[in-house]
């Protein structure tokens, strides 16, 4: 088998000289254990984190050993009741083509499910953050008008997409492209949307939200941020979810300069990490999947063929190629 190894920590922006592919044994599966081969790998923001030697609530990727990441597959051999070979399971040990797992940490698809690799995306880790952003995080209410930045990705096509339909009044977002702004409003419904690249969000924003916002969905920080609150109405709420503008940054970012209307406003903002959510999730799958079959939640896919090609889409998620959830396909 063959696996990424991270091989230096970047000064900034990543460079593919991080990263080596290098050959593994493949460990025949023990007792309770699975062989996986894996079909799909996810390439996420937070990776970049996981890039830097330092604490998080994630620990760094270590130096010269195979990375890790949430990945699908099909299982190949089992020494595990209840997985037999032939069965597609996620699970967390991508950057690689196999994978030797215990049957705990794997979690398996759905029989027959017509969207494997949905569960890396708006069924996964991606659309669970969106819920969980809004149900428990922000607490939407009826009538709510929202902001979600980041729209056209995994995260943020979602929650804007979810927003509508727990009773939102008013959808908007931002992207990076005038393709993706398009697509925010003409497949899923978002009531108006921008390009943050073509002039100033603190501009734009109140356009697209002329009665303010009283949810702001935050994927990326920095001037988003900033003209969210300015923005935001009496007894606001900020979902602190993501801040991708700043993970490559070499020097600290200068914060909001507004902050002093977060008082008078009453605008609460709440940090939020999925993975303290799991006793949630089965409450995620009975709300969302069936929107997702009915097509009232559409998800697009960015798919890059080929392990080989894996940092490089990790590099492109961080740049902005990617509409919705970005996946290497093995
Ligand atoms: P996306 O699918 O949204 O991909 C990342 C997107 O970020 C890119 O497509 C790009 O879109 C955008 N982007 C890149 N640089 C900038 C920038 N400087 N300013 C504005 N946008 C930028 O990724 P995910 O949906 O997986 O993640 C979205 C956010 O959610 C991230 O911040 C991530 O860290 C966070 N997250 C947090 C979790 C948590 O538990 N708190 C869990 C999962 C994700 P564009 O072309 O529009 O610029």
């Amino acid at each position: 088998g063959r696996a990424w190894h991270l091989v230096s920590r970047p000064h900034g922006t990543p460079v593919p000289e991080n990263f080596a592919l290098r050959e593994e044994p493949v460990r025949a599966p023990g007792d309770g254990e699975v062989l996986v081969r894996n079909t799909h790998l996810s390439v996420d923001p937070y990776m970049r984190g996981r890039m830097n030697d330092h604490k998080s609530y994630v620990p760094p990727f270590a130096l010269d050993e195979p990375m890790d990441g949430a990945a699908l597959g099909e299982v190949v051999a089992s020494e595990a009741e209840g997985l037999a070979p032939g069965d597609l399971v996620t699970h967390n040990l991508g950057w690689r083509d196999y994978a030797t797992v215990p049957a705990r940490q794997v979690a398996p698809l759905p029989r027959d499910t017509p969207r494997p690799s949905a569960y890396l995306g708006v069924l996964g880790m991606p659309g669970f953050t969106a819920w969980v952003g809004l149900r428990k995080i922000a607490d939407i209410r009826e009538g709510d008008a929202v902001f979600v930045s980041g729209a056209a990705g995994a995260v943020g096509s979602t929650a804007g997409q979810l927003a509508r339909l727990m009773g939102a009044a008013r959808v908007v977002g931002s992207a990076g492209s005038p393709a993706k702004v398009e697509l925010l409003t003409s497949e899923y419904g978002f009531d108006a949307a921008f390009d943050y690249r073509e002039a100033p969000v603190g501009e734009q924003l109140p356009v697209a939200a002329p009665d303010g916002i009283d949810i702001y969905f935050d994927n990326v920080g920095g001037d988003h941020l900033e003209a969210a609150i300015t923005a935001m109405r009496t007894h606001g709420r900020i979902v602190l979810c993501g801040m991708i503008a700043q993970y490559n940054a070499t020097e600290p970012p200068p914060g909001p300069n507004n902050l002093g209307l977060m008082v008078g406003k009453r605008i609460r903002a709440q940090g939020m990490i999925v993975t303290d959510h799991q006793a949630s999730l089965p409450e995620f799958h009975r709300e969302v999947a069936p929107w997702v079959d009915s097509g009232e939640l559409r998800y697009r896919e960015t798919f890059v063929d080929g392990l080989e090609n894996t940092p490089e889409a990790l590099l492109g998620v961080l740049r902005g190629d990617n509409t919705g959830k970005m996946v290497v396909r093995l």
